[in-house]
């Protein structure tokens, strides 16, 4: 597989293929559901509000789908060898359904709203097709299932956004949790088959995400990453108050958020940065991330927002895709490199020592070998501290696929990404070197996977960080690091007090 995934969280390769389990499970029907996750951290943030529902109507997890009742695989469709692994995961679970034909197997998210009904005429074994849009419906279509119908629901919603579920939080350490604040996508982008598999873009109610993350807070967690396609077109407008509710609220002083988080009096529109603003609000302890920035969005304000909240991680997801400006119009992605370069301008210029992770796409249609050398050298320019990066992979029924020829070789592509991932390489070692001796504030998040003898945590600006126990500290505490070398991805020191 030629993708290669640094490490970061919204995209965590090791989680790929994750069986998700609640710590604790309470039987009541004795029904065991499966559950296992593919795609981005949306996808994985999916299937604990698929679990909520489920667990409501008496399921409990199971990690053995040997023995599961239900087993349901949260697809992604991004890549084809995304849907590849998928396929090769269902010939697995065909087995296990021969041996219990009671089994129910489902296909959730994107390779479910993709591919529609197919599901049930191509794989045989599939008795449920839901898309990202119609998890309510679960418990109804596993009715049908136990009665022997097959069913497909895949209808999008503009408004579904299942603000009021409270997602069971699985596979948790306790500390870091994903909180979904939009979902879809209204971009286009011409490679990409978001908009088509997750539907319109929606905004999430502000009071329930501000809720969500108080709960959380309360609950021990120290760190959430607010999730959406494109966080900056983030836009909620929360029920008016009454006249006299406005002329009590003037009275009495009320700025944007009121202690409850009831009531955000009178305020017309919330975007992107006056939610940042209102959860970092919750407490100073909690650390608040985000995932993805849009290179053509990105504000300002929302920079200026970043900086004033110690709280608010150091640290922007901003996908550049191509540094030509060619190839990002024909990807429709409606910003030049120019714009890209003036964006990070103004990141340096507000936040000098804030991180920037970006994707980048090799060999998309037509892209010559000068332009290739053109997102070489705007990895120069910026020097992230991370990326993703991919050969570029046709998607049926995308802008891509209908207007232009996936014109360039598969060796040609696997070398252009190669040397994008060796730039990388270099660059993300030049900013680990560069933090050497500073001291790094961390979150311990567990231990190392290497020894027990070792915490394991993130900077603020989302580097790894791996250093000796204390036994003073415990995860979910801060520690300040003393940075004292470093591998190509992870930084090593010590506590300093
Ligand atoms: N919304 C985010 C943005 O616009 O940056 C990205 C979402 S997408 C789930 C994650 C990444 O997958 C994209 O940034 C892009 O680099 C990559 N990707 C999407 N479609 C692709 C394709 N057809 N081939 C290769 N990579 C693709
Ligand atoms: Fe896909 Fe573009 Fe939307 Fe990102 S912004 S999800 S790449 S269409």
């Amino acid at each position: 597989m030629m993708d290669l995934v640094l490490p970061d969280k919204a995209h965590d390769e090791g989680r790929q293929g994750e069986a998700l389990m609640l710590e604790t499970a309470v039987t009541k029907n004795g029904r065991k559901l499966y559950i296992e996750s593919y795609g981005c951290a949306m996808n994985f943030s999916d299937s604990e509000i698929v679990a909520s529902i489920l667990l409501d109507q008496g399921f409990e997890t199971t990690n053995d789908y040997t023995i599961a009742d239900a087993i349901f695989i949260n697809t992604c469709s991004i890549r084809e060898n995304a849907e590849v692994r998928v396929r090769n995961r269902l010939k697995e679970f065909k087995v296990a359904k021969q041996r219990n034909p009671g089994m129910v197997v489902g296909v959730l998210g994107c390779m479910a709203e993709r591919l529609k009904a197919k599901f049930l005429e191509e794989e045989k074994l599939v008795d449920l097709v839901v898309g990202p849009d119609a998890y309510r419906d679960l418990p109804n279509l596993i009715e049908q299932a136990d009665g022997g119908q097959r069913s497909v629901n895949v209808l999008l919603s503009r408004e579904e956004t299942y603000a009021d579920i409270s997602p069971v939080r699985l596979n948790t350490n306790g500390i870091n949790a994903f909180v979904s604040i939009m979902r879809g996508c209204d971009n286009m982008c011409s490679f990409c088959v978001v908009p088509f598999t997750r539907g319109r873009e929606r905004s999430r109610d502000a009071i329930s995400i501000v809720k969500e993350c108080t709960d959380l807070f309360n609950e021990g967690y120290r760190e959430v990453t607010l999730l959406g396609q494109n966080v900056d077109s983030y836009k909620f407008t929360p029920p008016q108050p009454s006249p006299e509710e406005r002329g009590l609220a003037e009275q009495i002083g009320q700025s944007k958020v009121l202690p409850e988080g009831e009531d955000l009096g009178g305020v017309a529109i919330i975007n992107f940065a006056n939610l940042l603003e209102m959860v970092a609000q919750i407490n100073p302890e909690l650390r608040v991330r985000f995932s993805t920035s849009h290179p053509k969005d990105i504000t300002d304000e929302v920079l200026y927002t970043i900086k004033k909240y110690a709280n608010i991680c150091k640290y922007i997801h901003l996908p550049i895709q191509s540094g030509s400006t060619r190839v990002l119009d024909i990807m429709n992605r409606t910003y030049t490199r120019e714009w890209y370069m003036n964006r990070i301008d103004a990141i340096r210029r507000i936040m000098p020592g804030c991180a920037v992770s970006t994707d980048v796409i090799t060999g998309f249609c037509s892209e010559t070998e000068e332009e290739h050398a053109e997102t070489l050298s705007m990895m120069d320019y910026v020097k992230f501290d991370f990326a993703y990066m991919f050969m570029y992979s046709e998607r049926p029924g995308t802008l891509a696929a209908k207007r232009y020829a996936d014109d360039i070789p598969e060796d040609v592509k696997a070398r252009r990404l190669n040397e994008v991932i060796a730039k990388q390489r270099e660059h993300a070692h030049l900013r680990l070197l560069n933090k050497i001796g500073t001291i790094q504030k961390v979150l311990i998040e567990g231990y190392s996977k290497k020894s027990a003898n070792d915490y394991c945590g993130r900077s603020d600006e989302n580097s790894m960080v791996i250093f000796p126990v204390d036994e003073r500290y415990k995860p979910g505490q801060y520690v300040n690091v003393l940075a004292e070398r470093c591998t190509t991805a992870t930084l090593m020191g010590v506590i300093v007090d």
